[in-house]
């Protein structure tokens, strides 16, 4: 296997259910060390693209590739490469999340390895479980029951499942639904740090600013069809223009004569990318800025271009 394979790839994708086009033809590539995020409204297909990578789902045609090989046909040799947490964490309540974890751990198929004592496996058991515990904050919960844990700690719980064989590929579905907002940033601060270890994330999100924040591509899916795969930094690279803020708007749309795209009350997007010059013009003309820089474009103005407006609509902030 080369050295440059995509963690994840797939060919003209499709998934039907009955009449239902769930996937239709995705062609998605996922490299490594990226935090990829999944974006698109409820039903648009997101959670059946991840069921079909995990190989939970049957596609109903196209290719699967997980770290170069076939899935599902290979999933015997690499599934123990990924950590997944797909349509929310399951777990015994009247157990306590540890013994939960190592109960996971202990029915997980494990690839041919080493063989040691079984004594030596319990510790190396424990310690598994101990580790990824404290990597999700959960290390000082004692024998607390999962039943009384919150939603976050849950959650956290799930990724904690998910993480127990050190992953290089996590895959989570909505992995926020249903935090508040502390559990929220908790969860993003554990994936920013899991991905600057080198653990390749991908996530699947109906929240603009959460794929916004912590992603590093985006692949937008709207009505089971990819409609962009892109770098944030590409979407959210200068678009050619200034957007200057001024008081004196018909002052300084006189002064520019030709060179201003468009003007939104005291807001104009003027054909530069010299924003300096263009500053320097105007204050020697007397008006006054108020704001100036190079115009970039948001992630809701994108997926606004790109989706049906229905979708556009459902994809929250
Ligand atoms: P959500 O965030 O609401 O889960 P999603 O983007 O993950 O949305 P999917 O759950 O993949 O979307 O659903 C895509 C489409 O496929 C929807 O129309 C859904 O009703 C349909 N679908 C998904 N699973 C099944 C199933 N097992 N049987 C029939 N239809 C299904």
């Amino acid at each position: 296997m080369a050295g440059s394979d995509p963690v994840v790839a797939t060919r003209a994708l499709v998934k039907h259910f009955g009449p239902v086009k769930a996937v239709d033809g995705i062609d998605l590539t996922v490299d490594v060390g990226e935090i990829y995020g999944f974006l698109g409204a409820n039903g648009s297909g997101k959670t059946t693209t991840v069921r079909l990578l995990l190989g939970l789902v049957l596609a109903t045609s196209g290719e699967i590739e997980l770290f170069g090989r076939p899935m599902p046909r290979s999933g015997g040799e690499v599934l123990h490469r990924v950590g997944s947490l797909v349509e929310g964490p399951a777990a015994y309540g009247h157990l306590s999340g540890a013994t939960n974890l190592a109960l996971l751990d202990a029915s997980a198929r494990m690839p041919a390895g080493p063989v040691g004592s079984s004594r030596s496996g319990r510790a190396a058991r424990r310690a598994r479980v101990r580790d990824a515990m404290d990597l999700v904050g959960l290390g000082a919960v004692g024998r607390r029951k999962v039943s009384a844990y919150s939603l976050g700690m849950r959650q956290r719980l799930g990724i904690a499942a998910a993480l127990l064989r050190q992953p290089e590929l996590l895959v989570l579905d909505e992995p926020t639904n249903g935090l508040d907002p502390q559990g929220i940033r908790e969860v993003r601060q554990l994936l920013v740090e899991l991905n600057h270890g080198g653990t390749t994330i991908l996530l699947s999100s109906h929240l603009l600013a959460e794929v916004e924040q912590l992603c590093t591509r985006i692949g937008l899916l709207d009505r089971g069809r990819l409609v962009l795969q892109e770098s944030v930094d590409t979407l959210r690279a200068p678009t050619g223009r200034t957007l200057v803020v001024t008081p004196d708007a018909d002052a300084a749309h006189a002064l520019l004569d030709g060179r201003v795209a468009t003007r939104d009350g005291d807001r104009l997007l003027v054909e530069t990318t010299d924003a300096a010059a263009l500053n320097a013009r105007l204050v020697a003309a007397g008006i006054r800025v108020v704001e100036l820089g190079p115009e970039r474009r948001t992630l809701e103005e994108v997926v606004a271009e790109r989706t049906s407006e229905r979708q556009a609509g459902e994809v929250a902030r």
